[in-house]
């Protein structure tokens, strides 16, 4: 077992079963053992792969965006220019790179990072610095940002935050919770005896049959409060990619990878990446309760061609060095689009505050 695994044997012995949310926050984000705290997972050597790490051409249409938006908001001389869990920070320096050109954004915008692993943080300073931003800044929650209009990107960043889960059963809706097995030597999940507080479940699923499960991300939800706040206050617009659904619904998303496979949840704690699909209608629904405005939710695939990717993907199939370059440069770029890939299963949302609408890409 884990280093982990004697923490959690500890602390389940003092409290009782941990909500799969706490199990989730320790596992990824223990301080000494946690997942993210310990290790650069990303990459074809780490666990997982994300957009940013398939394809430069993913980071340098959002930067576009950002450039567009700032355009919009007239050109303010000064903003802050947000990214939540940059992981190798690959998408900002690709952003950068592809904004040289837009006369007067590098010179306002600000780069503030929010990030709780000090390792990626190493690794995001020196990805900046090698596009010769030195002027970045690192926060741990979005209510640190300081005073000015925001531009911000989150990719794969909901995912990665803790979900509770809650099964229906014949009466009524109970939590699942992480408890030790009968042997003491592993992990189990288990029903609470206890009912749920009806407000914990969504107005949509109310009515589902019995053994449905549904999952809530409570710290998701802040942050997202947090953020369409500050839009609202300060003025600005914020693009939010990752895989999920569009609409609030029943079934069990959570899943652990390892080394780019699939494992079990509950086996490795600390060792492995977990990961739940976000609801994006529950986030929308949160944002607009700020008075902040939000797009439909489009699909990733469509989003990207709608920024110019085809015009982009036949330049760099232009510059290719080989024939064997441009054919993995092209077979990259529709990893990112196909729907048979990531094209359809991740999906794009912005929000704003409402006087920057329509946003780019979304038209
Ligand atoms: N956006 C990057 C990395 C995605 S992995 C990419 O697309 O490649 C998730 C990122 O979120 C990592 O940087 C991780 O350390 C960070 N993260 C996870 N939980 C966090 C939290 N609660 N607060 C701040 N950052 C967090």
């Amino acid at each position: 077992m884990t280093p982990l695994f004697g923490h959690l044997v500890g602390r389940i012995a003092r409290d009782g079963p941990l909500t799969v949310a706490q199990f989730m926050e320790e596992a990824l984000g223990n301080r000494d053992h946690g997942y993210y705290m310990t290790r650069d997972p990303l990459g074809a050597r780490g666990d997982f792969v994300t957009a940013p790490e398939i394809s430069q051409v993913f980071g340098e249409l959002l930067g576009l965006w950002c450039a567009s938006v700032w355009q919009s908001m007239g050109s303010p001389t000064a903003f802050r220019w947000v990214e939540l869990g940059p992981g190798r920070g690959t998408l900002m320096a690709d952003a950068v790179r592809a904004t040289r050109k837009v006369e007067g954004f590098h010179t306002a915008a600000q780069i503030h990072f929010i990030e709780s692993s000090p390792v990626l943080k190493e690794k995001q300073r020196e990805t900046l610095g090698s596009v010769g931003m030195t002027n970045g800044e690192w926060h741990r929650d979005i209510s640190q940002i300081p005073d000015g209009p925001v531009i911000c990107l989150a990719n794969e960043f909901f995912d990665a935050l803790p979900v509770r889960q809650f099964q229906r059963v014949v009466g009524g809706w109970r939590e699942r919770m992480v408890d030790l097995n009968e042997t003491k030597n592993g992990l189990r999940f288990m029903l609470s005896e206890h009912a749920a507080k009806p407000h914990f479940i969504p107005d949509a699923v109310q009515g589902a049959p019995d053994g449905s499960l549904v999952e809530t991300a409570p710290t998701g939800m802040r942050m997202m409060h947090t953020l369409a706040e500050r839009l609202v206050k300060s003025g600005g617009a914020a693009l939010i990619v990752d895989y999920g659904h569009a609409v609030t619904s029943v079934g069990e998303t959570l899943q652990a990878v390892q080394d780019h496979t699939f494992a079990e949840v509950l086996a490795d704690p600390g060792e492995q990446d977990l990961t739940a699909h976000v609801d994006f209608q529950a986030l929308a629904e949160v944002a607009n309760r700020t008075g902040a405005t939000c797009t439909t939710i489009m699909e990733q695939g469509t989003f990207l061609n709608s920024l110019g990717l085809p015009v982009r993907a036949r330049q760099l199939a232009a510059a290719a060095d080989s024939i064997e370059q441009g054919r993995d440069t092209a077979a990259r770029i529709d990893r990112l689009t196909n729907p048979a890939h990531m094209g359809s299963l991740f999906k794009v949302m912005g929000l704003s505050s409402p006087e920057l609408v329509p946003l780019p890409g979304f038209e």
